[in-house]
């Protein structure tokens, strides 16, 4: 959504992690900063994935934001606004590159560490 006005936006970000990386998404969403702003004028990307995605990415719509003057960003949690102008696309396919590091290939990503995958 490009040239929109958030008229109210909540916004989510995380804290910077320094290795070893021992926590994982459980444990960082939950208090995760968020941030409110109002009447911003900026740009929402974001794309919407069946539930059939599973793991990979956030079922369901994941919008993230910047603002016009780039200084506030981040993943949309809530937001209202005015003067959208919205362009969609429709993906048939799904393009997925793994990291070809020694930390991906120790890192530990079992479900107990993933949000809301208990
Ligand atoms: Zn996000």
């Amino acid at each position: 959504m490009e040239n929109l006005t958030a008229l109210s936006l909540k916004l989510g970000s995380l804290q910077r992690q320094e290795r070893p990386y021992l926590q994982g998404l459980d444990s960082l969403l939950p208090k995760r900063p968020t941030f409110n702003h109002t009447n911003i004028p900026g740009t929402m990307v974001g794309f919407y994935s069946p539930d059939f995605i599973g793991d990979i990415n956030v079922a369901g719509f994941h919008l993230h934001f910047l603002s016009d003057d780039k200084k506030v960003g981040g993943h949309v949690m809530e937001f209202t606004g005015k003067n959208f102008k919205v362009d969609m696309d429709k993906l048939t396919s799904y393009r997925f590159v793994l990291p070809e590091t020694k930390d991906y290939d120790t890192v530990n990503l079992d479900k107990k560490y993933q949000y809301g995958k208990k």
